[in-house]
């Protein structure tokens, strides 16, 4: 433990000292509205930053954009949520937001439209017209996961359809439940819904799976499970309160056919929401923001990324979390070593 902060101190002031020109205090003397932290995103990540970045009295600003409280409050009740036995996933994100609120965290409902990350103090425009200059910044946009984009899939989210095993299958028990998606993550979900469902069917697009063999290997010591090559769903259909059937397509043959199902579980992949970022920083192959781990620095020193946008495997709300409580404490430390002592910087009228 003490070795690992020792070399998260020693990144940082390598880091800093080499680029410290960059970050000239003199270049904040003459603007109008510069705020310490500025966190990009309100779901488990951003919270967390924003709840950490205002206890440490760090004024820090939180544009929730386009889905307050994240990925979370689209699903129904959440029970692996440390700490709290059972809960609505927007009641759980609404205590974090209040808990964030009371340490002084300033909340805006507004989007960051762009962002100017070649300048510092970093440049973000906001939907509603506002310029904010900020000194550090943590990104924590999410991900959203991939859809299959047919009919049914909208009005039965979240009502037999879902995209996260480990949050759902308890749900699901002694169900009939369905699999699309032939990786690491389709077959994690397979595993997971198996110690609940009756029969749990896994569809795989094309005629091989994409997931790692010793993946692969694993399912044979699973009695219920059953996999289905060159299939997909083509329509989920329900009774306005839960799915019933699914409509399964062989694209191979391109026969159709209609199989009773209680629910269906999307494992094809996440969406990383980058796109205003990726034109300043580094993301692997798949877009996912890349840090310095274990630290949450991006490849641009100032900008730190927390949660499922720079999170490729674990796609858990208490890891965004944890990694939100990271990234905090790494802009913290960033705003000291570049000599930002009056942490309550509040000379943004526009975010008081
Ligand atoms: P992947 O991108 O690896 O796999 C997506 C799967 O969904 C593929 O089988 C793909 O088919 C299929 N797919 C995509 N679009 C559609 C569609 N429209 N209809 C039907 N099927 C579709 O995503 P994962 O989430 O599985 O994995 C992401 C990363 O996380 C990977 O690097 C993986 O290794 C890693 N991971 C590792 C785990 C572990 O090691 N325990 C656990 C979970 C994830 P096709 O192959 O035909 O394109």
């Amino acid at each position: 433990m003490y070795n690992k902060c020792f070399l998260v101190f020693i990144y940082f002031s390598l880091n800093i000292f080499s680029l410290k020109g960059n970050f000239d205090l003199k270049k904040i003397e003459n603007k109008t509205c510069v705020v310490p932290l500025a966190i990009i995103g309100g779901g488990p990540a951003g919270l967390c930053a924003a709840l950490y970045g205002a206890r440490a009295k760090v004024h820090s600003v939180i544009f929730m954009g386009a889905m307050p409280g994240g990925q979370l409050t689209t699903t129904s009740y959440v029970e692996n949520w440390p700490g709290v036995k059972r809960k609505l996933g927007w009641e759980i994100m609404k205590e974090l937001q209040e808990q964030a609120e009371e340490f002084g965290a300033v909340i805006k409902y507004d989007n960051i439209e762009k962002v100017e990350f070649d300048k510092w103090p970093f440049i973000l425009h906001t939907s509603s017209g506002n310029e904010i200059n900020a000194l550090a910044v943590i990104i924590a946009t999410g991900a959203y996961p991939r859809k299959l984009s047919i009919p049914g899939e909208e009005e039965y989210w979240a009502k037999g359809v879902s995209s996260c095993a480990v949050c759902d299958s308890p749900f699901f028990k002694d169900k009939i439940v369905y699999v699309v998606g032939g990786g690491d993550s389709a077959i994690e979900y397979v595993m997971n819904l198996s110690s609940y469902s009756s029969q749990v069917t896994m569809l795989v697009r094309s005629e091989r799976m994409r997931a790692a063999a010793r993946m692969q290997e694993k399912l044979k010591e699973y009695p219920n499970v059953k996999i289905l090559y060159n299939k997909t769903v083509t329509q989920i259909i329900g009774d306005k309160n839960k799915v019933t059937e699914l409509e399964i397509l062989d694209t191979g043959t391109k026969k159709k056919e209609k199989v009773i199902a209680d629910g269906l579980f999307l494992a094809i992949g996440q969406i990383p929401n980058n796109s205003l970022f990726r034109s300043f920083l580094k993301v692997n192959s798949q877009g996912f923001i890349q840090v310095h781990h274990p630290t949450t620095q991006t490849s641009l020193p100032g900008v730190f990324a927390a949660g499922d946008v720079e999170d490729p495997d674990y796609k858990q709300a208490a890891v965004a979390l944890g990694s939100g409580c990271k990234a905090a404490l790494d802009a913290i430390s960033f705003l000291h070593h570049i000599g930002i002592t009056e942490m309550r910087l509040k000379r943004c009228n526009l975010l008081k």
